[in-house]
């Protein structure tokens, strides 16, 4: 229930479909990954062939699922999508795969999370374009080779590191999503308002952008919120103004923290006077589990340089001081 997670809710899920660029050219940023797609795929046309295996990798919420429909869209293959926590069988995946008809485009987000039986029958998959399925059981049971149409994997991981290596170099191509720059999260939001039929200033958009993470995602979210406000409390115009007074009531602050991860540098600083001070400690001052602490607010308050974690405890950087209008207390000398 955080304006300002990256994973996508409810709401998300039935807005983002309208809001998803199709073609490459409307996709906004991610220049290196885009350009190297760009040849994988027009290679591939002129050739007359599925194009190699995509592995595309990067936190939630950068664009993984709109790219992959994307490849399948500049293919004019159509497109399945699955994920790694769906495929608990080899079974399932073996389902799937025979399904499949030639050229198709087969997304399998969090690929990461799959089982290891269904993890190697998609090395074979993946390589060969075919699979064992295994029929029956015990000693009795038999390997029924199945020729498989070729077909292209996008997979999908928030952590690249995490595949096993054999599942990792039978991709041909990995794109390595980035954190978006102020300015492209700007086009983004602009982009949105556009569809969403949202007046919006560019100082507007700046100001929403400016507190959406790096991440379209919370981009579009921050403007949906941004927008019921506009059209509830005024003329629906959307200003910088208009756009910090609605984040303020949504208490998502300047630099896109909000009421946690803010709890937690205000503890931080007021009570432990900017650390070191343990996870546990931290996390009882501001009545929240470690868990929470370390997982939800700590990454992008590490990401921002506003938290460090060292071997002695949490510590605040000087930007944390800053941001949150304190000073730090002097040094003793010596
Ligand atoms: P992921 O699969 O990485 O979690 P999605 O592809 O679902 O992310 O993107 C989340 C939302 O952000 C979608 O609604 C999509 O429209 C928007 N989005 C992501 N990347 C871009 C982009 N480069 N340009 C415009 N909108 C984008």
């Amino acid at each position: 229930d955080r304006l300002v997670t990256a994973a996508a809710d409810g709401e998300d899920q039935a807005v983002e479909a309208a809001l998803r660029p199709k073609q490459l050219d409307e996709f906004i940023g991610q220049e290196r990954v885009r350009e190297q797609l760009s040849l994988v795929l027009q290679a591939a046309r002129r050739r007359g062939t599925a194009p190699d295996h995509v592995l595309l990798s990067g936190p939630p919420g950068l664009g993984k699922t709109t790219l992959s429909m994307i490849i399948a869209a500049e293919l004019g293959a159509p497109i399945r999508i699955t994920s790694g926590p769906a495929i608990q069988h080899a079974g399932d995946l073996a389902a799937i795969l025979s399904s499949l008809t030639e050229g198709e485009v087969l997304f399998l987000d969090e690929i990461h999370r799959m089982s290891r039986p269904a993890e190697e029958m998609l090395y074979m998959a993946m390589e060969d374009f075919r699979v064992d399925v295994i029929v029956g059981k015990g000693p009795g049971a038999t390997a029924i080779p199945l020729e498989l149409p070729p077909f292209t994997l996008v997979g999908a991981t928030t952590r690249a590191g995490l595949l096993p290596p054999p599942l990792r170099d039978r991709f041909g191509f990995t794109g390595h999503m980035e954190f978006y720059a102020p300015a492209e999260l700007q086009r983004v939001v602009h982009r949105s308002a556009a569809l969403l039929d949202v007046e919006i200033d560019p100082a507007g958009a700046a100001e929403i952008a400016g507190r959406s993470r790096g991440t379209p995602r919370i981009a579009n979210r921050l403007l949906r919120r941004v927008r019921d406000y506009a059209q509830v409390r005024h003329d629906g115009q959307v200003t910088r103004e208009i756009a910090a007074q609605a984040l303020q009531v949504y208490e998502v602050d300047a630099r896109g923290l909000d009421r946690l991860d803010r709890a937690v540098l205000d503890a931080l600083l007021r009570l432990f006077g900017g650390g070191p001070v343990g996870l546990s400690t931290l996390a009882v001052a501001v009545g929240e589990e470690s868990e929470t602490v370390e997982e939800v607010a700590e990454p992008f308050l590490v990401r921002e340089g506003l938290l460090a974690r060292t071997p002695r405890g949490r510590i605040a950087t000087a930007a944390a001081w800053q941001h949150l209008g304190l000073t730090p207390p002097v040094q003793a000398a010596g």
